[in-house]
């Protein structure tokens, strides 16, 4: 074969999100979610915006990244893992899954953040393979919506028990209820934000594409979305946080 592929050329046959994943296009929805943040924010403290790739290819990494994202969010360890390995250097990557006894090993050394610890299994399990490292607490708020996440009664042990096992405990997690009104999604937003003060924990990661302001309003530092930087997911990784399953 002679000549190369020519590039720059809109391809037939190319899946739909594909062409909409520029560095150009994701920086300015970025600006817009930067703007949003802005008005929602009551206090001065920095909002991290961690890209959630899941349900996209290592192209949404790279236009993340070319927008000027550094954190990328992933929820299955072998997602994370592939696109790790074409991924450029300097992305923190946050792992936002349930933990994979059986990848433990392999994912630990890539994971910047572990975003999700709910159980003393895990905090056991995460402390041998990886001591010290840095994790979230996840807080069930709405219980029934996704089922994963300690109970906010349970949470200050939980939280004692992974520091007591040298792992280095950052924060809290939530994921706010689905298609519940305003009122009720701040409320729970609210209720982890006190948890994490009484805690005197710093970071609280909560807020998606459909509640990221009411998140943020009530103090979150780190916002995690997917659909208001890449646009509606497509193909079988398509679903939602209510379908994070132990594979
Ligand atoms: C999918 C997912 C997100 C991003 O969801 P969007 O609604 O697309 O912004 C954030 N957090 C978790 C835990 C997720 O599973």
């Amino acid at each position: 074969m002679t000549g190369t592929p020519m590039t720059g050329t809109p391809m037939t046959g190319t899946p739909a999100g594909a062409l909409v994943l520029s560095p150009e296009v994701v920086a300015e929805r970025l600006a817009q979610v930067k703007d949003r943040i802005a008005r929602a924010q009551r206090g001065p403290g920095p909002v991290t915006v961690i890209a959630v790739t899941k349900g996209w290819g290592p192209a949404a990494v790279a236009a993340a990244v070319g927008a000027g994202i550094q954190d990328i969010g992933e929820n299955y360890a072998q997602d994370l893992l592939s696109k790790y390995s074409t991924a450029p250097a300097g992305v923190r990557w946050h792992f936002l899954g349930e933990l994979q006894r059986n990848k433990l090993s392999r994912l630990a050394p890539c994971v910047y953040l572990w975003h999700g610890l709910d159980s003393e299994g895990e905090v056991l399990a995460l402390a041998r393979r990886r001591p010290a490292a840095a994790v979230l607490v996840e807080v069930m708020v709405a219980p029934g919506e996704r089922r994963h996440g300690a109970a906010p009664e349970k949470v200050p042990a939980l939280v004692a028990n992974a520091v007591h096992a040298g792992l280095d405990v950052r924060g809290l997690m939530a994921v706010g209820p689905a298609d519940a009104p305003a009122e009720e999604v701040r409320r729970c937003f609210g209720e982890v934000a006190r948890l994490g003060r009484s805690l005197g924990l710093p970071e609280l990661s909560m807020g998606m594409t459909a509640d990221f302001e009411l998140a943020v309003a009530e103090g979150a530092t780190m916002v995690r979305l997917g659909t208001a930087l890449f646009g509606q997911r497509t193909g079988p990784d398509a679903a939602g946080p209510g379908a994070v399953t132990l594979r």
